[in-house]
């Protein structure tokens, strides 16, 4: 996979796709994350005198103009991060965004508006990728997040420029790559949260490849623990994912660990880990040269069910494995206990992640590898 590092972007105009997805507040970026992981490819843009055009989207505007979700406010973001002025396009396509692109001096960055503000984005148009693509020499791509996706952004521009991933898109890919196929071990892996579909396919691939364990808990944990007979009463499952965990649980039986007790709700629910089953995990994490941790072992969110998660990413930060997470709610909750900076990698797609470390090809990735 080519990077912006192998190929010669000097003065020249780069059209960047970024994963600048963020949370919006009254008009304000309330989490930035996802911005900083973006940071490293536009200075090094900078560096090289290009004219940068970022593009972008922000939440499920479906095709329409939704004032709600436009990128002004990442445009103020990128303004304090970066010290710079930033201009911001009021659309994505027509002859106005073309002047405003004519009128870029080197080391200046345009934001486009929101691109699914435009059906053609997801609907992956040609005419629209065209249009984005004729704006720019060459297209870089740092949208990890969104790689999994076959849209205008992803795999529709790479057909009309010459297409080159970002510096986080290789990172990510780097980070999560080597974890998943050259882990040292012993290498474990801990699924939770309440996705199940999500996480089946990818505790299957990480035990089928070289993890050596997977700790298991949240709602997925409830799932193994009822094809095992055990008296769940009211906790959540949903039935059509029995066949497949049946499947995964007779393949790697010995490599599963499960809670063997549990916290309850009043109305009868697993809401998360004893704290026998904290204990024993805590006991195998110590033990660990790489661990891969998504999603929350309990309902974090509420102070009575938090113990299990914010023991046990207690447990995984104190230790001296490679450390590596992700997933939307995952970070909240590193971010809750004061722990993601103990990561030695936090993904900034928790989607996109889940299927790379499932071992599915991801549409926007394949296209950078077969540019050249
Ligand atoms: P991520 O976004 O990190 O991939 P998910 O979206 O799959 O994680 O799941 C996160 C949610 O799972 C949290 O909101 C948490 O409250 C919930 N959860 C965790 N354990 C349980 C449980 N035992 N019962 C119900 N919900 C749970
Ligand atoms: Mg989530």
């Amino acid at each position: 996979m080519e990077t912006i590092k192998d190929i010669d972007l000097k003065n020249k105009t780069i059209l960047v796709r970024t994963g600048f997805d963020v949370p919006l507040q009254k008009g304000k970026v309330v989490d930035n994350h996802r911005i900083v992981a973006g940071l490293p490819t536009i200075k090094y843009l900078l560096r090289q005198n290009c004219k940068i055009i970022l593009i972008f989207h922000i939440g499920r505007p479906e095709g329409k103009v939704i004032r709600k979700l436009s990128v002004a406010p990442v445009q103020d973001e990128l303004t304090t991060l970066l010290d710079l002025s930033i201009f911001k396009a009021p659309a994505c396509t027509g002859k106005n965004i073309k002047e405003m692109v004519g009128s870029l001096e080197e080391q200046e960055i345009l934001i486009l508006e929101n691109l699914r503000f435009y059906s053609g984005e997801e609907k992956n148009e040609e005419n629209f990728a065209r249009e984005l693509a004729s704006l720019a020499q060459v297209f870089v791509q740092d949208g990890f997040s969104v790689l999994h996706r076959e849209h205008a952004s992803t795999v529709g521009i790479p057909k009309f420029l010459p297409t080159v991933a970002g510096l986080l898109v290789a990172k990510e890919v780097g980070e999560l790559g080597r974890a998943k196929d050259r882990p040292q071990r012993p290498a474990i892996v801990i699924i939770g949260g309440a996705k199940v579909e999500t996480k089946i396919p990818v505790i299957d691939n990480l035990l089928k490849k070289r993890f050596d364990l997977a700790l298991i808990g949240g709602t997925v944990a409830n799932h193994f623990l009822a094809l095992q007979g055990a008296g769940l009463k009211e906790s959540l499952i949903e039935k059509d994912l029995l066949e497949n965990c049946r499947k995964i649980l007779e393949r790697y039986k010995e490599k599963i660990i499960l809670p063997s007790d549990f916290v309850w709700n009043n109305k009868g629910q697993i809401f998360d880990l004893g704290p026998k089953t904290i204990c024993q995990y805590r006991e195998i994490i110590r033990k660990a040269k790489t661990i891969i941790w998504n999603g929350p072992l309990g309902v974090f969110e509420e102070e009575k069910y938090a113990q299990g998660t914010g023991q046990i990413a207690e447990a995984i930060a104190s230790s001296s494995a490679k450390k590596i997470s992700g997933g939307g709610d995952t970070i909240s909750a590193l971010n809750k206990f004061r722990l993601l900076s103990k990561f030695d990698f936090v993904s900034t797609g928790g989607g996109t992640m889940l299927r790379f470390l499932a071992g599915e090809k991801l549409p926007g990735l394949e296209i950078l590898k077969h540019e050249t």
